[in-house]
């Protein structure tokens, strides 16, 4: 048996003010996933416990069919491991921003989406003003984000952080007073202090930018993720462009499948994707495809860009991917987004997502429609999002 999911990152949303008070899924012309409605089930499952931030990091977890409660440790050590950075037994990957803090407000998370070149000088600055024995490590990332490590000395025998190490995403501190919200608990003065000297250090440079200083969050350990492989018994693949998504399946063992012109963002190669797909489907039992550009046009407050790129999705990826899969003979689709991304709001929402799936032992049910008007009269319905996993992959019916 052949296995397809499609992530439409964030596709899920809610009725719009215009386009006639429906949906981007309700208003996109989606006809392949409209197939699979009709040939199969529709119904929803939420992917993200509500004491997580929502994001792809939490819900990809959980859409592969791991509880995030047990496996998210955090974001950097996902994207640590996306870099290819090994993390130890008592390492912590902490996330590090490039930020603009102005009269004591956090004015701008991204520095302006500080240029690459910028940001690697600006890193370097903060790396060469540590000891040679120092624990800590920054590593360039792209843009404002980038990576600071923390390797406690071998005779120290335990991490400097815990999970009551808090920290606060600054996409949620705009103009916010950033001194009310720095980290709490153990080890949290020294990331103070790392942050106070990224200032000095900002401040006495001749490198033209509008980053003032770093801000950390997002920091954990590795996560112990089991590999899907020896989870679910089925070999597995990941088409994606996006760091977090590679990250993550790099830790659950998978082939991570890189295509060229797929960027997301929404001018992707969206029939790149779906050709590599297709070819991944010979050698895999699951082949996994994430499209980042619905949750981009979402963030945009793009209706008319989110809605295109749910149709190319439709058209590039959904459609060629089934086509392959009813060759093959024995087989089943998923199409299942992560998360809701609100274009009301421009950012992540928890709640949950509409699901559709068909195939071998999937018999048909009344719903007709891939949408969350129809998810939502569904009696299929997944509240932990990680039991959606194991149920495609299982003996459904
Ligand atoms: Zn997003």
């Amino acid at each position: 048996m052949k296995y397809a999911l499609i992530i439409p990152d964030g596709a899920a949303d809610e009725p719009q003010g215009t386009a006639g008070g429906v949906s981007p899924l309700e208003a996109a012309r989606t006809p392949a996933i409209d197939q699979i409605a009709q040939a199969g089930v529709v119904g929803r499952a939420d992917h993200v416990p509500r004491e997580l931030q929502s994001g792809s990091d939490v819900g990809i977890m959980s859409l592969m069919g791991y509880d995030p409660l047990v496996g998210h440790t955090g974001r950097a050590p996902i994207e640590a491991a996306a870099q290819g950075i090994e993390l130890n037994q008592h390492d912590w990957a902490i996330r590090c921003n490039l930020v603009t803090v102005s009269g004591g407000r956090m004015q701008n998370f991204t520095a302006g989406h500080v240029d690459n070149h910028v940001a690697q000088a600006l890193i370097g600055h903060l790396q060469q003003d540590l000891d040679d024995d120092s624990p800590w490590q920054y590593f360039s990332g792209v843009s404002y984000r980038n990576l600071l490590v923390h390797r406690p000395r071998a005779d120290a025998g335990k991490a400097m952080f815990s999970s009551a190490t808090r920290s606060t995403p600054p996409h949620d501190l705009l103009d916010l007073p950033t001194r009310e919200h720095l980290p709490p608990g153990p080890g949290a003065a020294s990331l103070c202090e790392l942050m106070d000297r990224s200032r000095e250090l900002f401040a006495g440079s001749d490198v033209d930018s509008q980053a003032t200083q770093v801000w950390f969050w997002g920091l954990g350990p590795r996560p112990g993720l089991e590999p899907f492989v020896e989870r679910f018994g089925k070999t597995a693949a990941v088409v994606t462009a996006v760091d977090v998504v590679r990250g993550l399946g790099g830790l659950m063992g998978l082939t991570v499948i890189e295509v060229e012109g797929a960027t997301g963002y929404l001018d992707t190669d969206y029939a790149a994707k779906g050709r590599a797909a297709v070819a991944a489907l010979k050698q895999h039992d699951l082949v996994v495809v994430h499209v980042e550009a619905t949750d981009e046009a979402s963030h945009d407050g793009n209706a008319a860009a989110k809605i295109e790129a749910l149709e190319r999705i439709d058209e590039c990826v959904v459609r060629p991917i089934h086509q392959a899969l009813v060759e093959f003979g024995e087989y089943r689709i998923l199409v299942s987004p992560d998360h809701p991304t609100l274009l009301r709001t421009r950012t992540h929402a928890h709640g949950h997502v509409p699901i559709a799936a068909c195939g071998t032992g999937l018999p048909p049910d009344e719903h007709e429609r891939y949408d969350e008007v129809t998810a939502g009269r569904s009696s299929l319905v997944f509240d932990r999002g990680c039991e959606l996993m194991p149920w495609f992959l299982g003996d459904s019916c």
